[in-house]
């Protein structure tokens, strides 16, 4: 039920892929092929303004489906928000999947990209958008090309009335995965973060009321809304609901990324999912939310990894990029590389993470920590820093100093 990536339309683009892309790109289901299987039957099908609008958003939030760009907020929520603010209403899509070890969008993305093209649409009918900016990485240029051609594919046969729909490229900075960012470089601005309040939701885009959702979101809402709030709520673990995929790499025998129940654990995930450990190996610390989530030792492999469930532990699932450490790796050399990466990435606007992070990265290389010095910066770029970036900073340094001390005593 796949077609193959179609060499020829791919030829007639100008972008120039980078050698051996057409052979790289794995089977995904085209335009033809996805609505041959029913495909925009939902999105073609909502033709009863207000009925269709309250029936939808009650599914969507009853689901319990929560942004999966790593923020979690209630999908259903965040579109009758955006529905009752005042027209023209915009909306930006975040495809720039900058998290350290997540790889799941450009995963979906390049096998089945109607699903959520169709995701888009129904939330466009849904909240009344306008027009809808997509916000690619830079560097999935296969992705690019594909999603250009099944874009023009969409726009020459629409199943429905279809809003503006623009390309915009990315230009590699961490920060634009950030959601104002991500407006800021829309604009056509530097890529910084805005304060809050007033809400993307109410003053984004240009100054209009902006519907903001990762790839992810979009894709789950065609099987969603087709098969009730029931079936994605039904998944779960320990007490979690829905579903949640794990962009799982390191120490384990086959990474990936893994459509598991929300709140399983992560020996769960490494065991069912993964093969297990590598041989050689076993579990000696975990990072469960990317570069940004913290790092946990193995002795807390029983905790249900899902949105809220890792705060208390000073860590959180953000974008659910697992990265699995073995015996044979320290805790604090990935710590530090976290720290160096937020350093690099860090946009320069405010202090406290601009200077806090780069201070931050020299006394972790020590070979014994200046504990007090680190609690101090991390207190100051936790309370005083715009944006999450700066904010989310010290959860290395303070999970090394909690669940790792004898590393760096
Ligand atoms: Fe920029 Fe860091 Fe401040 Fe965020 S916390 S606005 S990334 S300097």
């Amino acid at each position: 039920t796949v077609a193959y990536f179609d060499a020829a339309a791919f030829a007639q683009k100008s972008i120039s892929p980078l050698p051996g892309a057409v052979e790289r790109m794995p089977a995904f289901t085209d335009y033809a092929t996805y609505r041959a299987h029913g495909g925009y039957a939902l999105a073609a099908a909502l033709v009863n303004g207000e009925e269709d609008a309250e029936a939808i958003i009650k599914t969507m939030e009853d689901s319990g489906l929560r942004g999966l760009g790593g923020a979690g907020f209630p999908a259903g929520r965040k579109w009758r928000i955006v529905r009752d603010q005042p027209a023209p209403r915009l909306m930006a899509v975040n495809i720039d999947e900058g998290e350290p070890g997540t790889f799941k969008d450009r995963t979906y993305l390049e096998r089945d990209p109607h699903r959520f093209l169709e995701g888009l649409l129904v939330a466009a009918q849904i909240v009344g958008i306008e027009q809808c900016y997509i916000y690619l990485r830079d560097e999935y240029h296969d992705c690019r090309a594909l999603l250009e051609t099944e874009l023009a594919r969409l726009q020459a046969d629409p199943p429905c009335a279809l809003p503006r729909i623009e390309l915009r490229r990315g230009a590699g900075a961490y920060i634009c995965g950030e959601e104002s960012a991500m407006i800021e470089s829309i604009e056509g601005k530097r890529g910084e973060p805005r304060m809050r309040p007033p809400y993307i939701a109410q003053v984004g885009l240009f100054g209009r009321p902006t519907l903001e959702h990762n790839f992810e979101t979009l894709y789950w809402v065609r099987d969603i809304v087709e098969k009730g709030a029931a079936w994605f709520s039904g998944f779960g673990r320990h007490g979690r609901k829905g579903l949640r995929s794990f962009s799982v790499s390191g120490r384990v025998k086959h990474p990936g990324v893994k459509l598991a129940p929300a709140g399983i654990t992560v020996q769960e995930l490494i065991d069912e999912y993964c093969g297990g450990m590598l041989d050689g190996h076993s579990l000696y610390a975990y990072l469960p939310g990317g570069a940004s989530g913290g790092i946990l030792p193995a002795r807390m492999n029983d905790i249900p990894l899902d949105f809220d469930t890792l705060q208390p532990h000073g860590c959180f699932i953000g974008s659910a990029a697992v990265m699995v450490l073995s015996q044979h790796d320290r805790a604090r050399d990935a710590a530090l590389n976290v720290m160096r990466f937020f350093e690099h990435e860090s946009c320069g606007q405010c202090t406290p993470c601009r200077v806090g992070t780069a201070k931050a990265a020299a006394l972790m290389h020590a070979p014994v920590w200046d504990n007090a010095t680190l609690e101090d910066l991390a207190q100051v770029m936790g309370d005083a820093s715009i944006c999450g970036l700066g904010q989310a900073a010290p959860n290395p340094i303070r999970c090394i100093q909690q669940y790792f001390p004898e590393e760096v005593a």
